[in-house]
């Protein structure tokens, strides 16, 4: 069986972290490089919307849960931040009374934190740190965060003394469980943000385009508003094919149907695939995969001019995420060579 020789994701956390172990997996099992590898080469363009200083870090959530689950150091039961992690440090700066509380700072993920802000004060770009911490985790990826610029997501909510104001998304994601009604998302310093180097490349120039069942308002949805991004996604000759991360109409994991709502989409299949929309209309995607429970969105999306398949989408384990990326591979006639 071939493969397509260059395939790029555009990435959140959890989701598409996982979604990329199976993705290796399928392709180190079908296309092998004779060295346990794969000859396809895999980019992820990561969301850095979700971005935060905490005190005097810079942390990146999505770009290290795609560096540590694929590098083999995440937390299998959280699913973020690194296997076997102790909090010490974070017990120790709540006892000072200072803030955030809320922010999951572990002691051996703070060493990541470190490395990024020390580097970042010293001059280098947000893709050469990554680029650095990724020689360290060997990710098995390129590893792009979509812009060295800072662009935060923050969501406008009702505050009892202050009224309507825009906080930052952790806060309102981790603090709040996103459980405070949202009125709005806004990407603070998107005007300004461009592209990292390389990002609109691997659009442009790739064979397959995945949409990994991400979080489509602030993951993928923060990542398209990234100037040029969304134009390269509507134009590349490559195909375009996206996962579903709603199945028989919830998430997962997390609360994204808290974000789906904010932005008048509902908490279905279909709808997410239809949100995206079919390139041949202006949209996203050539193809959307479903659930195997979800077959009544087929006849919708394809109505929509949008090729859609079923699947079992649950991503449980790398052998069942492996065929999972084996159908989204599927749903496009193959056009490598
Ligand atoms: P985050 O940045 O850590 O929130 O992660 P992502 O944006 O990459 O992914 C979050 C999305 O992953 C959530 O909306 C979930 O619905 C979805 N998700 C998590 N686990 C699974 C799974 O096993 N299957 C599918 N299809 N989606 C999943
Ligand atoms: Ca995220």
């Amino acid at each position: 069986m071939t493969a397509p020789a260059r395939i790029t994701v555009l990435s959140g956390g959890i989701g598409g972290a996982r979604f990329l172990v199976g993705l290796l997996a399928h392709l180190r099992a079908t296309d092998p490089d004779g060295r346990g590898g794969t000859r396809t080469e895999v980019t992820v363009i990561g969301n850095t919307g979700d971005d935060i200083w905490v005190h005097g870090m810079r942390v990146c959530p999505d770009l290290d849960t795609v560096m540590y689950t694929l590098g083999g150091g995440i937390s299998a039961e959280r699913g973020w931040g690194r296997e076997g992690e102790t909090f010490t440090v974070k017990e120790e700066l709540a006892a000072y009374g200072v803030e955030p509380t809320w922010f999951g700072l572990g002691d051996k993920d703070l060493a990541t934190h470190l490395i990024r802000t020390q580097s970042l004060q010293s001059g280098y770009t947000l893709s050469e740190v990554t680029a650095a911490l990724c020689d360290h985790w060997q990710p098995g990826v390129t590893l792009l965060p979509m812009s060295d610029d800072r662009a935060e997501t923050h969501v406008v909510v009702d505050d009892p003394d202050q009224g309507r104001v825009a906080i930052h998304f952790q806060e309102w994601w981790i603090r709040h469980r996103a459980a405070l009604p949202a009125h709005a998302f806004v990407m603070v310093g998107i005007e300004e943000a461009r592209p990292a180097p390389g990002v609109l490349e691997a659009i442009a120039e790739a064979d397959l385009v995945l949409l990994p069942p991400s979080n489509p308002v602030v993951s993928v949805g923060a990542i398209l508003q990234v100037r040029g991004i969304a134009e390269a996604l509507r134009s590349t000759p490559a195909p375009v094919v996206g996962v579903s991360p709603i199945i028989g109409g919830a998430p997962v994991r997390g609360m994204a149907d808290a974000c789906l709502t904010t932005i008048g989409v509902q908490t279905s299949a279909a709808a997410v695939g239809l949100h995206y929309g079919a390139r041949t209309a202006g949209g996203y995607v050539d193809a959307w995969l479903v659930a195997d429970t979800d077959a009544e969105a087929l006849e919708p999306l394809r109505a929509a001019g949008i090729a859609a398949a079923c699947a079992p989408l649950l991503m449980s384990d790398p052998e069942t995420t492996a065929a999972l990326a084996a159908a989204t591979l599927a749903l496009v006639p193959a056009r490598w060579p």
